[in-house]
């Protein structure tokens, strides 16, 4: 701006004074042209031109001024810087022509003999009678305006400089004092803007600027004060969310999940990143889960819906409960998912189990209530059948007899919570034992018992008794379905820390379909053949409950006509025992393992 100021200012001065001065300078050539006219009129008419021209040089000389004078016709008669022959004809020039016709001429060009630009004033000579003498012609150079006009272009240029550097230094100070701090302020809201919360800014002032930038920095402690206080919130739900057995799954208007807890991804077999953003229905194809979703919209309170799953071969029930939320720009369901698989699978076999439990009791009561009617309407007096029926009746009070045992044992197990005294127990000597109780059954069923057992006994910590029960159930159910000319066999070993006995026999085995149920109350493979050969559908699930309540574990293999193999592990016991009178510590190896 400066710079264009003195630019402007300088070029309307300079021809301003450009002009004024070549005024100045006609003006005062044409005054000396006037007070010199009677004197050049006198020296054209002298007949004698050398004095005349020494004069006419002594003039110019004093006027600092050429002087030419011409005739009538305009041929240079006397030139105070030449020789007047060298002239000759000068009419052509404009202010001689002029002056020869108007009286003054005035011309501004470049002389034809010193080469620089130079003014002109000519003026005609006339003497007394009127009759035209010839032409006074007075020329100066432009010089000394060309000089006064570089001095002033040079003050102009001075005061150019002057005024840019005063100009720069005022910009410099004003972009220390203003710019400078204005555009950090601009970087530091730009970086809030932005996240990065932590920016402040450094200089401290007292001016507005200083007020706007301690604004700026307390706008930004707020900022990360709550951002701090959201962030901890955040944290504090996720990791209740996180830390929740229930799946938690938030979708907005259009279903699109939100977010998901770790237990949601679980039940539905998922990683969060993959779900985030997709509908739910693309998550779980469900007919339930679109319904329960529509109706959570619809209604605009908790709805709640059982949701069937298949994953894999096993099938889950979720227990799934929308509630709508509304939370200004968000608005949406929350879907809380509880995995009540175990719950219903608990729920059908208690249901099973008081079916069951009525079913096998009233088919003993049944028949015994029909012999005892018989005996009453007279049978009892008939020697023939009496004592058949009475024997009939003892079979199904014995049957009943153990079916209330086996409850009353399961009963027992269940009350004492899985804790049964536990102490080292031989299982060889067990076992052996047992095995001489079944003989007999076996035998008779033609069925062939026999021991495989390790060099070292394999002593367990368990309950005696128990463990009987559980040797006892095992044998009796591979005897009982076992067809005759198949064994049952039996073998005790160590392995992996553990004792292991497994009974095996050559029977008609178990369907693969079955294979996990039969532990559970009254499940029978085939109940009228269980039933027939005096089973209760017990056996298996007092050993499961015994040998869980000592701490082991059973399973089972089995091909359907090929056999059955039913495995119990305990863990072995540390302590020395006495074993047929001789103290026995069971190897350090398996007891440091167990
Ligand atoms: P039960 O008193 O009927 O034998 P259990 O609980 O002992 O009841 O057994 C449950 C079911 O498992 C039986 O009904 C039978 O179908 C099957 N089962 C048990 N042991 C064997 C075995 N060794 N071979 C084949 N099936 C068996």
């Amino acid at each position: 701006m400066v710079l264009f100021t003195v630019l402007v200012t300088g070029v309307l001065l300079h021809s301003q004074l450009q002009g004024s001065l070549q005024r100045q300078l006609e003006s005062s050539l044409e005054g000396q042209a006037g007070r010199l006219a009677t004197r050049a009129a006198e020296l054209l008419d002298r007949g004698d031109r050398g004095p005349a021209a020494a004069e006419l040089s002594e003039l110019a000389n004093q006027l600092e001024l050429r002087i030419t004078l011409l005739d009538a016709q305009g041929r240079v008669q006397l030139d105070s810087h030449a020789d007047a022959a060298n002239l000759g004809d000068e009419s052509r020039f404009v202010e001689v022509s002029k002056a020869l016709a108007d009286g003054r001429g005035k011309a501004r060009r470049k002389s034809v003999l010193v080469g620089r630009d130079t003014l002109y004033e000519a003026q005609r000579l006339v003497r007394a009678d009127g009759s035209v003498v010839g032409v006074l012609r007075l020329s100066i150079g432009l010089d000394s305006i060309a000089q006064q006009l570089a001095a002033l272009r040079a003050r102009l240029a001075l005061g150019a400089v002057a005024g840019t550097l005063a100009a720069l230094l005022l910009a410099l100070y004003v972009a220390r004092r203003l710019t400078i701090p204005i555009k950090e302020m601009t970087r530091v809201a730009e970086a809030l803007g932005s996240g990065d919360y932590g920016r402040r800014i450094s200089q401290q002032r007292d001016d507005e600027l200083g007020v706007l930038g301690a604004t700026l920095n307390r706008l930004g402690d707020e900022i990360t004060q709550r951002i701090d206080t959201i962030s901890n919130d955040d944290a504090r739900l996720r990791a209740m969310l996180a830390a929740m057995v229930e799946g938690v799954i938030a979708v907005d208007q259009d279903d699109r999940v939100v977010f998901l807890n770790d237990a949601a991804c679980q039940l539905l077999n998922l990683a969060a990143p993959e779900a985030i953003g997709r509908p739910m229905w693309q998550l779980l194809r469900t007919a339930e889960l679109v319904r329960l979703l529509e109706e959570a919209h619809a209604k605009g309170h908790v709805v709640r819906r059982e949701i069937q799953l298949q994953r894999g071969s096993r099938e889950y029930t979720l227990d799934a409960h929308a509630s709508p939320f509304d939370g200004g720009a968000a608005t949406g369901l929350v879907i809380v998912l509880h995995d009540v698989t175990e719950l219903r699978r608990l729920e059908r076999v208690r249901r099973d189990f008081v079916a069951n439990v009525s079913h096998e009791l009233k088919t003993p009561l049944t028949s015994i209530k029909g012999y005892v009617e018989t005996l009453l309407d007279g049978a009892l007096e008939d020697s023939k059948n009496n004592v058949r029926f009475l024997e009939k009746i003892a079979v199904h009070v014995e049957r009943l007899a153990h079916l209330v045992t086996d409850l009353l044992s399961l009963a027992r197990i269940e009350s004492q919570q899985g804790a049964l005294p536990r102490e080292p127990v031989d299982l060889d000597a067990l076992v052996r034992k047992a095995l001489k109780r079944y003989e007999e059954p076996a035998r008779g069923k033609a069925v062939s018992l026999s021991m495989h057992g390790e060099r070292e006994p394999v002593v367990v910590l368990g309950d005696p008794e128990a463990l009987t029960q559980v040797v006892d159930n095992l044998l009796d159910n591979g005897i009982k379905y076992t067809t005759g000319g198949g064994a049952v066999s039996v073998r005790l070993e160590r392995h992996n820390g553990v004792g292991r006995l497994s009974v095996t026999d050559s029977g008609i085995g178990i369907p693969e379909e079955d294979l996990e149920r039969i532990f559970e109350r009254f499940y029978r493979v085939d109940k009228a053949r269980s039933r027939e050969i005096g089973g209760t559908g017990l056996g298996l699930s007092i050993v499961k409950h015994l040998v869980q309540a000592m701490h082991g574990n059973v399973s089972v293999t089995s091909r359907l006509h090929e056999g059955s193999r039913f495995q119990v592990e305990l863990p072995l016991a540390r302590t020395p025992v006495v074993l047929r009178g001789v103290e026995v510590v069971p190897p350090a190896k398996e007891s440091a393992s167990e």
